[in-house]
């Protein structure tokens, strides 16, 4: 059984194909980054013209790549949402003029579903588990009961974690997206400034780090009026630690009320050196009981390959999407 998956919800063109939803043959992914840069964010409008020239090539590639014809293909799957509308719109198409050509049927992916099955390719999913999604848009604690199945249990109220990244980055004058930066430059840095841990404390497992964020730029601006010069590595360890320390203690928390098997890291944010580190640290210490699972770097950013695991949850139920399967930018899971 091969899969052909496509993925452009965002800033990334992508193709793969995927043998029993479980072993990649191919995953190609054009980032289109460097256009956006010196925009400081992916602008919409730039994220559709470049889909459009890529998505023909991308497709052909993979396909190239997995040495599979169309004929050997059993299904087209393709993220519907969330994302950009335009963007979206790229993908959705292409999947349908090449399930309509071959005769395929069509299955339409959560993308935030597809970073969840990117550990898929790492461990066999053991149900019921929580999966910890960290992304550029989201940040979401998700209980599975079983392949499909989705219970947002928290989230976050304002900013996603990845979010809160990129716009200190801005105001650190580091290039888009900053939170790659910021992770190595963490690392050489200590928490010296102490920024809050919101809502820790609250009994829930909902996030907020848009008050991480004020209280960030506050310093750098307050320091910058008096002249007075702050470590920018401090800056960024002191910032990480208050991210890493609000979602592990949360993660752990609702890892030990909800009786799982495994707890898998999700989305952009999953490739945090230092929250890779700290998760696997807490959960060895107090839920050896637990199998955490966390995906190789080449597969926390967003690629088809990821839509292609979660698709074929949906293949093998049979549920299809018709043809006139449309974008939907502001899709939730469950
Ligand atoms: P969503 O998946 O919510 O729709 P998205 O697809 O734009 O959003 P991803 O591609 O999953 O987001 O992740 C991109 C985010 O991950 C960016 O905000 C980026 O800064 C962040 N990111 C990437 N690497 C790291 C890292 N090492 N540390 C922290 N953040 C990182
Ligand atoms: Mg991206
Ligand atoms: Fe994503």
């Amino acid at each position: 059984n091969w899969i052909l998956a496509i993925e452009s919800s965002c800033d990334e063109t992508s193709a793969a194909v995927i043998e029993n939803g479980e072993v990649i043959l191919s995953n190609i992914v054009a980032s289109q980054i460097k256009s956006h840069m010196r925009f400081g964010g992916v602008v919409p409008e730039i994220a559709s013209r470049h889909h459009v020239e890529q998505i023909t090539l991308i497709i052909e590639e993979a396909m190239e790549e997995a040495n599979v014809t169309y004929e050997d293909l059993s299904a087209v799957a393709v993220t519907e949402g969330p994302g950009l509308v335009g963007a979206l719109l790229i993908g959705v198409n292409a999947a349908k003029a090449v399930a309509f050509a071959h005769n395929l049927p069509l299955i339409a992916v959560n993308h935030m579903a597809g970073h969840i099955y990117s550990n898929k390719f790492v461990h066999s999913m053991k149900f019921p588990l929580l999966a910890l999604v960290v992304s550029g848009g989201h940040t979401e604690l998700v209980y599975m009961a079983e392949d499909g199945s989705y219970e947002i249990i928290g989230e976050t109220r304002d900013d996603a974690a990845g979010e809160a990244y990129d716009k200190i980055g801005r105001v650190l004058g580091l290039p888009y997206p900053g939170g790659k930066i910021i992770d190595e430059m963490a690392h050489k840095g200590k928490d010296v400034y102490n920024f809050p841990r919101a809502m820790l404390k609250e009994d829930n497992y909902d996030f907020s780090f848009s008050g991480l964020k004020s209280s960030f730029i506050n310093k750098v601006h307050n320091a910058e009026q008096k002249g007075e010069e702050l470590n920018a590595n401090d800056l960024a360890a002191s910032f990480q630690a208050s991210v890493i320390e609000v979602l592990v203690t949360k993660t752990l928390r609702a890892v030990k009320e909800y009786d799982v098997n495994q707890l898998l890291l999700a989305g952009g944010v999953a490739a945090n050196k230092g929250l890779r580190e700290a998760l696997s640290d807490v959960m060895a210490k107090e839920a050896p009981e637990v199998e955490l699972v966390i995906p190789p770097l080449s597969l926390c950013g967003d690629n088809a390959a990821m839509i292609g695991a979660a698709g074929f949850v949906e293949f093998n139920k049979q549920q299809f999407a018709g043809y006139d399967l449309n974008a939907k930018p502001g899709l939730l899971l469950g």
